[in-house]
């Protein structure tokens, strides 16, 4: 994979297919998280004097229609600010305002309003890649679809190369796919177990232990025969889950916190053993043995909270279990919008080794699969 800092950009034009999808409200950019991640790519480009028109989806609005509340403009109203220039909002790919004017940074509407994103068109993929010299990729959150303008731009550009960020997280999350030092913990929670299957299939053949929580945690509790009363599971999973059980890596949680409803009532903490019919799971408590596997392990993968944490009274596993990772000296890795949220929430990020930006692409990285927008890099990096 060629990076962009090793490729002369001097007054080149450089297309940039970055990930600015961003929660808004009214107009207004409610988390810059995903924005600021590209800055490192965006300020490297300016000040080596290349113009950048930036690509990004946001939402997911019906294609070829432009609707008012899935534009950019917002974001590149934000962007502006941050950066101190203006960067100017483009309606179409056919513009010819594209590298034309005296901005120095443009901003693309929502790729995701033109025909052919999403069906990986040649035909739309073309297009973006010759509106510039260069194709730099930096969208780390998109690259495990293939879509035009993360798979097939990439492909059919005269030169293409990877950004900062796409960088600095295919980096961290090598080391903890291929080069992690043993014991390899990790921390797998949240609502389903068949979002995470592959994952968990996966972690199970390389990890000492695998820590469950949320959802998926009643899933094997149920798996492993106790009661689990009107808590979320999958019960299409249960045999899945007994296999995955049956080679001893799961730690199950001993002590829960149960709720007769989602609002709090009737709030107990319970043995798994005690478990009633009308009980839901919605919490977990973190045992000695699960602080002392963190403490004493090298290499931790954290994706999904262990319980309910949008609710103060169902946050106590995961906010604990934030704090251990936290302590830990481990090379930690975590990934997942409802993970970093926890982390902001309850840590300082810096306590983790690295946040990874993606949440479908980081899953699937750590599955061990190569994502193709990567693959794509990697081969446009031998054509040259
Ligand atoms: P995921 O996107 O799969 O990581 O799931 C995150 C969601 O799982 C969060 O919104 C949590 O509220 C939810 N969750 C976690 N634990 C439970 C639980 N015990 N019961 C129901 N939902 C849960």
């Amino acid at each position: 994979m060629i990076n962009l800092t090793s490729i002369d950009i001097t007054n080149k034009n450089l297309v940039m297919r970055v990930d600015m999808n961003v929660p808004l409200k009214d107009g207004i950019v409610l988390d810059a998280t995903r924005i600021e991640a590209c800055l490192p790519s965006i300020e490297h480009a300016l000040k080596n004097k290349a113009k950048i028109l930036l690509i990004s989806h946001l939402g997911r609005p019906s294609e070829g229609n432009f609707d008012e509340q899935f534009s950019l403009r917002p974001v590149a109203e934000h962007l502006s600010k941050i950066i101190n220039q203006c960067c100017e909002l483009i309606d179409s790919p056919e513009s010819n305002k594209i590298f034309n004017t005296n901005s120095d940074i443009q901003l693309l509407e929502n790729i995701r309003f033109f025909h052919g994103e999403k069906i990986n068109s040649n035909e739309l993929g073309l297009k973006l890649a010759n509106l510039g010299d260069i194709y730099v990729f930096d969208a780390f959150g998109t690259a495990h679809r293939e879509q035009a303008s993360t798979h097939s731009a990439i492909e059919q550009s005269k030169i293409a190369c990877a950004g900062l960020l796409l960088e600095k997280e295919n980096n961290f999350l090598t080391k903890a796919l291929n080069n992690y030092e043993d014991p390899y913990v990790a921390v797998i929670g949240g609502a389903k177990v068949s979002t995470k299957l592959e994952l968990i299939q996966h972690i199970n053949c390389v990890a000492k232990n695998i820590i469950v929580g949320g959802g998926i945690a009643n899933t094997f509790i149920s798996a492993a025969g106790f009661n689990v009363g009107n808590s979320l599971i999958e019960e299409s999973m249960i045999g899945v889950a007994k296999e995955i059980l049956s080679d001893g890596k799961i730690l199950l949680p001993k002590k829960v916190i149960t709720s007769k409803t989602f609002e709090g009532e009737n709030i107990q903490e319970k043995f798994i053993e005690e478990i009633k019919n009308d009980d839901m799971i919605l919490d977990l408590y973190i045992e000695k043995d699960v602080y002392e596997i963190l403490s004493s392990s090298k290499t931790i993968l954290w994706n999904g909270p262990m319980g309910v944490f949008e609710n103060k009274l169902f946050e106590k596993g995961t906010k604990d279990i934030s704090e251990a990772i936290a302590k830990s000296d481990a090379f930690s890795i975590a990934g997942g919008g409802e993970t970093l949220s926890a982390i902001n929430k309850y840590i300082n990020s810096d306590d983790v080794s690295y946040c990874s930006t993606g949440g479908g692409a980081f899953l699937e990285f750590m599955e061990g699969k190569i994502l193709p927008s990567i693959k794509a890099l990697n081969a446009k990096d031998k054509e040259g």
